[in-house]
């Protein structure tokens, strides 16, 4: 399997060559040059298999620069239930007739983005070590990333995480998170300023070339291929867990901001899992449900990206949202650069209403979307609770309450759930009154000791904490 940009570059990669990377060369984002197909056949054989070993096929058919036997082994000890809490590891609950949740979020941060991250940290480890090899990361995060990664990442040989926060500004949950891991090559940065600031330090970083070599750093964002691919996975998992043969068809409904999640189930759907509709919900920031409603793809600026409840779908762009219009413009790198790099810069928009592969999007990709606000995500909070006794979070919220949109008779619909309430605390009173439960792990977390910089919000600052910290 060789890997390109959705920029036109010449270049063609392999699996470990592009691990380690973010962007494509000409600034594309990389995808597979093909999608492999998956049979009925091979549907029926993967149907009984562990989500770990599932995980494997699943890699197997886009990794052949890692030996078999390795992949194996890193799926096997990254999908275990002492990790993820169940040995089904994404299993499903019922919700009203033909409508369930895949619970996504029982890793170590209680996100979903542990699904993913947690394979990367082993991935790495495997690569930098076969290379001889180190990594510095340096990330910026306003909270569920952040996390994710620093558990994905602690302990782990060849690799230092570097992640800026805005100082003050997660909620207590998630500070008590991050500060209080004590490992070595965990270096949380409180910056004297808000997440902005934060993600202009880390591009001013990277975009010194000659800084970014001599201390080899590099990022987990959420654009990163493998990332996605590891998100496939449940996609399969879910789909096997809600039906009993390969004729039967499933919708999923994503809680979506940076469009990543939502991908990984276009890229399954392009495998031929038998997925109906792909349905993408937002909050009030709407970027996506605008461009699969009218074809505008607008980007926001500051001043009208909304601070919601459901925060980590706050979003001005949706970074990996270029995958999916390269596939939908018959991956036409010529014109992806021209709509992302061209336009986007000009403009901050696109429009592709007039495009005659507009309609493919809903017509051959099955994608529809809707929006949830505020008050949408306080009563299907309430709904589900009352109804059902499920306590779900805000971005699951947004998502259930999309999802019920586009029901079809017959066809199950699967909600990702993609955070725990705990994590979103304050929303949950607001809307119910009562203090979501904690598990037990994280009892008393806000009161152990914490290892945290703060620093002022400049680059110096921050290129400076990194080379006396690098050695
Ligand atoms: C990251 C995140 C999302 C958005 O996922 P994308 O892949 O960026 O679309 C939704 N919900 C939660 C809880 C998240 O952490």
């Amino acid at each position: 399997m060789r890997y390109l940009s959705t920029r036109g570059h010449a270049g063609r990669m392999r699996f470990c060559e592009i691990l380690l990377e973010g962007l494509a060369p000409d600034g594309g984002l990389y995808l597979p040059e093909h999608y492999p197909q998956v049979d009925g056949a091979t549907l029926t054989k993967w149907r009984g298999l562990s989500y770990a070993e599932l995980a494997f096929e699943v890699l197997s058919l886009y990794i052949d620069d890692i030996p078999p036997a390795d992949l194996k082994a890193i799926c096997a000890k990254t999908y275990t239930e002492q990790v993820f809490g169940t040995p089904e590891i994404v299993p499903l609950r019922p919700l009203e007739e033909g409508l369930y949740l895949e619970a996504l979020s029982n890793g170590p941060t209680l996100a979903f983005k542990d699904m993913a991250m947690q394979l990367l940290g082993n991935l790495f480890e495997y690569e930098l070590g076969r290379r001889f090899e180190s990594l510095n990361i340096l990330g910026a995060t306003s909270g569920d990333t952040g996390s994710a990664a620093e558990y994905a990442m602690r302990g782990k040989k060849g690799v230092r995480v570097f992640m800026t926060s805005p100082n003050g500004r997660m909620s207590p949950f998630q500070q008590a998170q991050m500060f209080s891991l004590q490992d070595e090559n965990i270096h949380n940065l409180a910056v004297e300023g808000v997440f902005d600031d934060c993600q202009d330090i880390v591009k001013a970083v990277s975009n010194d070339l000659e800084f970014k070599r001599q201390y080899k750093i590099g990022t987990v964002n959420s654009i990163n291929w493998a990332r996605l691919l590891a998100q496939v996975v449940y996609y399969f998992a879910g789909y096997f867990e809600a039906t009993s043969n390969n004729a039967q068809k499933v919708s999923f409904a994503v809680p979506s901001g940076n469009f990543g999640n939502v991908c990984a189930g276009h890229v399954a759907r392009s495998m031929g899992l038998p997925i109906d509709k792909l349905v993408v919900a937002t909050n009030e920031n709407d970027v996506l449900d605008e461009f699969f409603r009218t074809g505008v793809y607008r980007v926001r600026g500051s001043t009208d990206t909304f601070e919601t409840s459901s925060p980590s779908m706050d979003i001005s762009k949706a970074s990996n949202f270029e995958r999916f219009v390269f596939d939908l413009l018959g991956r036409d790198g010529n014109k992806i650069k021209a709509l992302f790099h061209d336009q986007l810069a000009s403009q901050g928009s696109f429009d592709l209403s007039r495009d005659p592969a507009f309609k493919l999007a809903a017509q051959r990709y099955c994608f529809v979307s809707g929006k949830s606000i505020h008050a949408d995500r306080l009563a299907t909070i309430r709904n589900v609770w009352e109804r059902f006794g499920i306590l779900i979070d805000t971005h699951t919220a947004d998502g259930v309450k999309v999802a019920r949109e586009h029901r079809q008779p017959g066809v199950p619909m699967i909600v990702l759930e993609t955070a725990l309430p705990i994590k979103f605390a304050e929303t949950i009173e607001e809307a119910l009154g009562m203090t979501p439960p904690r598990p037990s792990r994280f009892d008393g977390i806000e009161a152990l000791p914490r290892r945290v910089k703060v620093l002022p919000a400049d680059v110096a600052a921050i290129k400076r904490y990194i080379a006396e910290n690098v050695h």
